[in-house]
């Protein structure tokens, strides 16, 4: 049984039970509803506890479920705001009793209680903004009357969770410090002595004191962007303050029906199972099981050494940081140290976490104190001869199960692998810059690289908080492959007159974080020419703008040297265009002396998008991606491609492949028009009438 029900000296202590983390589906549902039913009848029992134990509360609305249909399986009576209802109109007092995970259905379940009792581990949320849609069962219209319009605002159009002190401070729960079913036990005791029941649904939505009559015009001008979401969330929470309950939870459910089917929803919710299914390996052997990783040793201090340092100590493995000397050594973990103590400093991390973190990060300077290592990620310069030196000599001191790992963006890992004797146990962790905080790790699978390596290296990157997507050896892998061919569109754009700021800016307004200028200036306009010279040397003959090598050539290396395609103000860093630029751009288009055309949003977003979906395609087709959804979850956690857009596989997808390959058709006539010859694979399936993330 889903719900296990204890009698407690006159309280019914309720406990969800369905592992493995209590999702709202229609069984749970029903047998909550069940179970509610018996305790209410039952004359033994005063007041009743809801809990789903120490380790999860609930993690909301099951959404399979709810993918599959306006509410699928979640049409089913009862649904959620049945129970909800069942919750708010019992005749005993409930108190749910919070652990973990408390979050979107999970958490309008316990608004629906009388109280709340959370452990200090408790983590409560409405992340549902995330996938596009609002809290559609009642969270709306409680959790304003709970904890006041502004602060329910904000924990709904941000979705991110918060722990048990912040909801204690905000009054939505009350802090347990011993044991917390006792606890709720006593509040639910001392409820059913008050005889009181204070429902949320009968008292009233705090506005702040200061808020004038265009408050909620204001929080939409507020928001950065005007998504159908968010502002049917302040549309819902609006509706708390100005309706009758019953007329507001309507009014939430006609806004949630309209969501759900949006556009942005469905890529929202696409990009959810989308990073689900990346962690699935295709084809791996049964028994390949991943081994245990616990003591890791980093080579290179650097910026990438230091970032990965940083990110395995704060997932509690042991790390030997390693450099060439005690200089750079230390070097890098002055940097770790600094970055711990802003934390500490914001607010982030207490003195004792930051001692803890610290306590794991051990140095050396020599690679024999690799011995007793699980696993080795190098991240030395990009050198073949300096990364094959490395891994021979690790080859040497570490145990023969040791994995040896290589973060190189553009090397052939084969190449590094094959040097040792090995190479079923080598693998490419490409972590992106900067570690700690971007979410992507390509696990970049060597052609020997044995099934239970890279299952440990998949495993290990849910350890490390990373979204790991298997990808195969090949010049970039996904990303770096892919967005080269975008690089090479916004270039021939500046051949064609556009200056960089007016290509940043279309792609910006459609939705990009950045623009490709922008962030080639972050990660540094010298590697980028590095990359250029690599591929020539490769025998990549295929024409490139000549445009990024005159702006090198003035050192505009990019944020590092204060100036790039844009100046940054040394203080702030906020980017600006420059003069310079722009003359430089003009006289470069004029060299090129193509006539003037108006080139449009439109074509920038097409040319630049279209370049990354025909070029996705084409290594989709290689098999250096396992699937269309795991080349989008590349671009949705390293490229700062737009969850609502879903991706660029989804977004041709959407546009209608066979559109694609018009739109591609007409780009053929115009300059630089040999680039797009369609990969087969999205010639086939256009022919075919197929998608890509099918
Ligand atoms: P970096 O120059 O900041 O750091 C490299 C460090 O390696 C230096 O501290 C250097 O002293 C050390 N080193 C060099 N040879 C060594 C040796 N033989 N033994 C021990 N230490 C040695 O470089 P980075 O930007 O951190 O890049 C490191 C690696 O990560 C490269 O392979 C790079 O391609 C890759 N990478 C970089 C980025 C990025 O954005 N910077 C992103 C992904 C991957």
């Amino acid at each position: 049984m889903p719900v296990h029900v204890d009698l407690r000296d006159g309280v019914a202590v309720l406990t969800l039970d369905r592992p493995p983390v209590n999702s709202l589906d229609l069984t749970l549902r029903r047998d909550l509803r069940a179970a509610l039913a018996m305790v209410m009848t039952n004359p033994a029992v005063q007041a009743v506890v809801l809990t789903g134990g120490t380790r999860h509360f609930s993690a909301g609305a099951d959404i399979e479920e709810f993918a599959s249909g306006v509410r699928g399986g979640a049409t089913a009576v009862p649904t959620l705001p049945d129970v909800i209802i069942d919750l708010d109109q019992a005749a005993k007092p409930v108190v749910a009793a919070i652990a973990g995970t408390c979050l979107g259905g999970g958490l309008e379940v316990a608004l629906g209680c009388h109280h709340r009792v959370v452990a200090p581990n408790a983590s409560l949320g409405l992340p549902e903004v995330k996938l596009g849609i609002l809290p559609g069962a009642g969270g709306t219209q409680r959790l304003p009357r709970a904890i006041g319009v502004n602060a329910a605002l904000d924990m709904i159009l941000s979705g991110t969770p918060v722990n048990a002190a912040k909801a204690a401070k905000l009054g939505l729960a009350t802090l347990s410090t011993g044991d917390l079913i006792e606890d709720a036990v006593a509040v639910a005791r001392q409820a059913a002595r008050d005889g009181a029941k204070p429902r949320l649904s009968l008292q009233r939505a705090e506005m702040p004191a200061d808020a004038g009559a265009d408050w909620f015009q204001q929080r939409m001008n507020g928001l950065k962007r005007p998504l159908p979401a968010p502002l049917a969330c302040i549309e819902a929470v609006r509706a708390a303050v100005e309706l009758p309950f019953n007329q507001g939870l309507q009014k939430e459910f006609n806004l949630f029906r309209e969501l759900v089917v949006t556009p942005e929803s469905k890529a929202l919710q696409y990009a959810f199972f989308a990073e689900r299914r990346a962690a699935r390996i295709d084809g791996l052997a049964a028994d390949a099981r991943p081994r245990a990783i616990e003591r890791v040793a980093v080579i290179g201090a650097g910026t990438m050494g230091s970032g990965i340092a940083t990110v395995a100590a704060n997932a509690g493995l042991e790390v030997i940081l390693l450099d060439r000397d005690e200089a750079s050594v230390r070097k890098g973990l002055a940097g770790i140290t600094k970055s711990y103590e802003s934390a500490v400093a914001k607010g982030r991390m207490d003195e004792a976490e930051r001692d803890r973190r610290l306590g794991r990060l051990h140095t050396a300077t020599d690679l024999a104190a690799c011995a007793a290592v699980d696993l080795v990620i190098e991240a030395a310069f990009e050198d073949m001869g300096v990364k094959q030196d490395i891994f021979r000599t690790l080859d040497k001191v570490c145990g023969p199960d040791t994995i040896l790992a290589s973060n190189t963006s553009t090397l052939d890992l084969d190449a590094i692998a094959d040097i040792t004797s090995r190479p079923e146990n080598v693998v490419g962790l490409h972590f992106f810059s900067p570690a700690p905080v971007m979410r992507l790790l390509e696990v970049v699978r060597g052609a020997k690289t044995a099934p239970a390596v890279l299952a440990t290296a998949m495993t290990l990157s849910r350890k490390l908080g990373k979204v790991g997507v298997v990808a195969g050896v090949c010049n970039g892998f996904i990303g770096n492959r892919m967005v080269e061919e975008l690089l090479r569109q916004a270039y021939f754009l500046v051949d064609e007159g556009l200056l960089p700021w007016q290509v940043d800016g279309a792609l910006e307004r459609w939705g990009m974080a950045m623009g490709p200028f922008a962030t080639m200036d972050l990660a540094g306009n010298d590697i980028g020419r590095a990359i250029r010279v690599g591929r020539a040397a490769a025998g990549d003959d295929r024409p490139y703008s000549t445009f990024p090598d005159k702006v090198c050539a003035l050192g505009r290396f990019g944020q590092k040297t204060g100036k790039g395609y844009y100046q940054y103000d040394p203080a702030t860093r906020a980017r600006e265009t420059d003069p310079e630029i722009d003359a430089l751009a003009q006289a470069h288009a004029k060299e090129i002396g193509l006539p003037p055309r108006v080139i449009g949003d439109d074509e920038i977003v097409a040319r630049c998008l279209l370049a990354l979906a025909n070029e996705g395609a084409a290594l989709l087709g290689e098999g250096i991606a396992q699937r269309a959804s795991d080349i989008d979850v590349v671009y949705l956690n390293g490229y700062g491609f737009p969850a609502h857009k879903g991706g660029p596989m989804y977004h041709a997808d959407s546009l209608g492949l066979e559109n694609v390959l018009r739109l591609m058709e007409g780009f053929l006539g115009g300059y630089q028009g040999q680039f797009w010859r369609p990969a087969p694979l999205l010639w086939e399936k256009a022919s075919a009438g197929r998608r890509l993330t099918a």
